[in-house]
């Protein structure tokens, strides 16, 4: 695993390396289809915590498997009233809001589509257009009202993949947080938290990986108290006739979104930082200003975008002079900011 978590590990050892390192403790384990990991200070049982906070939102969520609480919505038939539970209200309720904001960007019913080019099955179909507008169709076929969700089409699916990690970190920070718990960093599959900071700084620092390459960091970023999330096509995706297929749908042409190499987001909960990075991935570098300009002033990003002869780093005007482009990469890339 350590490729991910390494990168802020190393940071901190060696900055900590004439500090007293009893009381920290450092974590790793498998979930949701990826890894998991963190680091905490004063707290020996927080992996444990974390680990089951992370299993039982997987139980709720996951659009994996037809056993989660998610997965029996998908089965529904037209008309019958589920009632849901409090945290895939919230999720609802949070990918609504972001649906709305970013005009469709995001979709937490993009099931259809990742069946069809074949996500699920973990292998790559190239559909027609008769196939994608049948997909379409689908897209949002359902009613949510206060506690209950009743599908207006039987092949409705959601997904919730591109906000449900960062979800399961809200939930897990915040058990810690109850436990007592300052200081420490939480990553599941690239959706970090980091609380309070390191003993002898006062920031966490993290790195952002290079798209492409991405064993690789690109630049690392300063941050406290706050959720960072990537969405990117170079994690996961399909190959079809020697040709890549990235795993975020854009919801208006039914194929797989590729303005962008990556969309990082930087917000006070990790479910906003998953799902705005997941919309501002599918809507590509202007239309994703836009959205930061006109609903989230309140969030930072980070937007790696192909030009012709450099990858340009696009930056809220709030993280220049937290973040830092690494020097090997200082003649490839470029930050700049964008205003607001
Ligand atoms: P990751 O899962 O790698 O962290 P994201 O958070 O960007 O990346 O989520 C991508 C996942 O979100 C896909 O695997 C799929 O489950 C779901 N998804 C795909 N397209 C969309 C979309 N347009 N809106 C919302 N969710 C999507
Ligand atoms: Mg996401």
């Amino acid at each position: 695993m350590y490729t991910r978590l390494a990168i802020l590990v190393i940071a901190f050892s060696i900055l900590s390396g004439c500090v007293d390192n009893s009381d920290i403790f450092e974590f790793e384990f498998e979930t949701m289809g990826t890894v998991a990991g963190g680091i905490a200070y004063s707290y020996p049982d927080a992996g444990q915590l974390v680990e089951a906070t992370f299993d039982s939102v997987n139980t709720t969520l996951s659009s994996w498997t037809d056993d989660s609480e998610l997965g029996a919505l998908n089965l529904a038939s037209v008309d019958q009233k589920i009632i849901i539970s409090s945290w895939l209200n919230n999720c609802l309720t949070v990918s609504e809001e972001i649906h709305r904001n970013s005009g469709g960007a995001f979709d937490p019913t993009a099931g259809p589509l990742m069946r069809l080019w074949g996500f699920y099955r973990r292998q790559g179909h190239l559909p027609s257009e008769t196939e994608i507008d049948s997909c379409l169709a689908l897209l949002g076929g359902y009613e949510h009202n206060q506690n209950s969700v009743t599908k207006t089409h039987a092949e409705t699916k959601f997904d919730f993949g591109g906000i449900a990690k960062g979800f399961a970190v809200d939930r897990a920070v915040a058990n810690l947080k109850a436990e007592g718990m300052k200081n420490g960093l939480i990553d599941l599959g690239g959706n970090i938290y980091c609380l309070g900071s390191p003993k002898d700084r006062n920031y966490w620092s993290v790195g952002i990986k290079d798209p492409l390459n991405k064993n690789r960091i690109v630049a690392r970023v300063e941050m406290s108290n706050k959720a960072i999330a990537t969405s990117g096509a170079y994690e996961r995706f399909v190959e079809i006739d020697g040709v890549r297929y990235g795993h975020i749908m854009n919801p208006v042409t039914g194929k797989p979104a590729t303005g962008l190499l990556s969309a990082t987001v930087i917000a006070d909960s990790g479910i906003i930082a998953d799902g705005l990075s997941t919309a501002l991935f599918v809507l590509g570098p202007e239309k994703a200003r836009e959205l930061l300009k006109n609903y989230y002033q309140d969030v930072e990003a980070i937007l790696i975008i192909q030009d012709k002869e450099k990858a340009r780093i696009s930056v809220t005007p709030g993280l220049r002079g937290n973040i830092e482009l690494l020097e090997e990469y200082r003649d490839r890339y470029l930050i700049s900011s964008f205003s607001r």
